[in-house]
């Protein structure tokens, strides 16, 4: 199946998560500064484009590579390398990968910050990571739908750079997601993502419920942008 480009309509984002990417540990904010907050927050999602791709690669078989143990999926040469990720997705019949991004524009906008307002800036870089998370959990979704449609039932995110999970892995999962033309996610020598503000993951898709993943659609991250529960259904069976 060719890869498809979505867009996301992220409309919020959770204040205290921006708060946490601030630094902030329970300080006592001004009444100036927490509407500043609010107001920068709402020009970042205002700025934000969000856009993903996201594809279901059943797993071919599980090996061995340079004394690491590594999952191969079928259809695509991306492989999945390291004990951490194969702890993760121990038992997975398929692998949910995802890419997803803001956007240039937030990019452009925190340049121009830089230069204007250093302060608008870091409420702007907070904003724009708490939005680019929004957009990988309606990825999530995404693959939560699939898995239902197969019968399967979704774990949690797991990205490139967690564990051991090598960040070598980033140039191959973009490609099996044709991530550069789809969503121009470019990627400098350092492996590090242009926009700065994407996200990439992997999702594993298993024969039974995960405890530890979608346990209730009222703490659910992907609660706003699930179709299965805006169809009175659930992920849980
Ligand atoms: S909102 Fe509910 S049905 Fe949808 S993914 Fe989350 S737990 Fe599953």
């Amino acid at each position: 199946m060719a890869a498809v480009r979505e867009d996301f309509d992220v409309r919020s984002v959770e204040r205290g998560e921006v708060l946490r990417y601030l630094g902030y540990a329970g300080q006592a904010l001004t009444p100036e500064l927490d509407a500043r907050i609010d107001e920068v927050v709402e020009t970042c999602l205002a700025t934000c484009r969000p856009q993903g791709v996201v594809r279901v690669f059943d797993v071919a078989g599980r090996g061995e590579k340079n004394g690491a143990p590594v999952i191969r999926l079928s259809g695509t040469a991306l492989e999945l390398a390291g004990r951490s990720i194969d702890e993760h997705l121990a038992g997975a019949v398929a692998v949910g990968v995802l890419a997803v991004t803001v956007g240039m524009g937030v990019e452009v906008e925190l340049r121009r910050l830089s230069l204007v307002d250093p302060v608008a800036q870091v409420i702007f870089d907070a904003a724009g990571t708490a939005a680019v998370e929004r957009a990988a959990d309606a990825a999530e979704a995404s693959i939560v739908a699939e898995a239902h449609e197969r019968g399967l039932f979704c774990g949690t995110r797991f990205s490139p750079g967690y564990g051991d999970l090598p960040l070598s892995t980033q140039p191959v999962l973009l490609d099996a997601l044709d991530a550069g033309r789809l969503l121009g996610i470019r990627l400098s020598p350092a492996l590090l993502m242009s926009p700065t503000k994407s996200v990439t993951a992997v999702v594993g898709l298993f024969e039974r419920p995960r405890p530890e993943a979608h346990a209730s659609c009222g703490g659910c991250p992907c609660r706003d942008f699930c179709v299965l529960l805006r169809a009175g259904s659930t992920c849980r069976g």
